[in-house]
């Protein structure tokens, strides 16, 4: 039987190129594209040598041509940290905007299920704890952090649109803060930031006092979790993340201890628009995919590290076993 066809915009990124390997050793043939404006083709080069993945360098935002049939199509591609899309606003509000229709017009030419990476920004600085996808949000269009939250409500304004008008197949997941081996050291993410310090026995940046609070989910976790809504019945938007709450105070300590060194933060004023508190209310995914996240923070922060420790110069008297 033919493989079914899946293709992945944002390929090349950190959650894209895990979806590669997912759908891979799921027996997909995998169509990734990417114009590495944020990703890194090594993500993805121990694929290249398999004859069902592809990899298209092109940008999304213009228009989109897929040779052959396609069952699916998972839409990653956008710049994803702050300190990414405040450099390139305009790309970022096109690729959510612009990319995402000109995917929508593929997936019906095609007869795909089209899937599209959300993100718990569409909740903003949210005035409700923790966030069901019933919430409405709380953002501000004009702010610095709008144009990625503003593109990402529009996708999925623009998504439903289609599912409403055109019964396209649809799915919207509402990503919340995730982690893992690939995430880019210098994307001015918590995580790899403080992981990046810690190696290198510098002391962590935290913004504003540390009282606000994360969630961060593991990435395998994440990858099940948009697989199962993938292959579900249900078009409305979905919640993955790991309701595991912490402060940023809090989380600085665990990542001292678990690379060993001594807790030593170095405050900085907090960003404009920067959400007090995120956690997902992952119910509907629980009740919908029978999903929850199986990978706790020691385990995934360890599998993390492993990671980092090769990415990171580390002066030698500061190795960590
Ligand atoms: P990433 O920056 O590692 O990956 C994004 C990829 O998209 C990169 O490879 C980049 O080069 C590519 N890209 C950007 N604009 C493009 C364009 N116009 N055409 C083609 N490719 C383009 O980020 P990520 O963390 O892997 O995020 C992937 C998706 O998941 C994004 O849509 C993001 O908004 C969403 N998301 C991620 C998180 C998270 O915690 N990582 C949370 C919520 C939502």
């Amino acid at each position: 039987m033919a493989r079914k066809r899946v293709l992945v915009t944002g390929g090349a990124g950190f959650l894209g190129s895990h979806l590669c390997d997912r759908f891979i050793a799921e027996g997909y043939h995998v169509i990734a594209m990417d114009n590495l404006i944020t990703g890194n083709l090594e993500n993805i080069e121990h694929l290249f040598k398999l004859e069902q993945f592809e990899f298209y360098h092109h940008d999304v935002s213009k228009f989109v041509h897929v040779p052959g049939k396609l069952d699916y199509i998972l839409h990653f591609a956008s710049p994803a940290s702050p300190i990414d899309y405040l450099k390139i606003p305009i790309q970022t509000l096109k690729v959510g905007s612009l990319g995402t229709h000109n995917l929508l017009g593929l997936a019906m030419a095609k007869k795909a299920r089209m899937l599209i990476a959300s993100t718990s920004e569409v909740y903003g600085d949210p005035l409700v704890h923790p966030q069901s996808e019933d919430y409405w949000g709380n953002v501000n269009p004009v702010g610095p952090r709008g144009c990625y939250d503003e593109a990402k409500r529009f996708q999925e304004a623009m998504t439903m649109a289609y599912q409403m008008h055109h019964g396209l197949e649809t799915r919207i997941v509402r990503i919340f803060n995730t982690y893992g081996p690939r995430m880019r050291l210098d994307d001015g993410r918590v995580l790899p930031a403080f992981l990046s310090q810690a190696l290198r026995g510098e002391p962590l940046s935290i913004f504003g006092d540390g009282s606000q609070t994360r969630s961060f989910c593991y990435v395998d976790d994440l990858v099940e979790g948009i697989y199962r809504l993938l292959l579900s019945d249900y078009h409305m938007p979905v919640n993955i993340g790991n309701p595991s709450e912490i402060t940023i105070k809090q989380f600085a300590e665990e990542i001292c201890k678990l690379t060993g060194v001594e807790l030593n933060i170095e405050y900085q004023p907090l960003p404009t628009d920067d959400p007090q508190k995120r956690q997902p209310d992952i119910s509907k995914a629980r009740e919908v995919l029978g999903w929850e996240p199986k990978v706790d923070r020691a385990e995934g922060l360890q599998r993390t590290l492993e990671y980092f420790k090769e990415k990171v110069k580390v002066p030698a008297e500061r190795m960590v076993n």
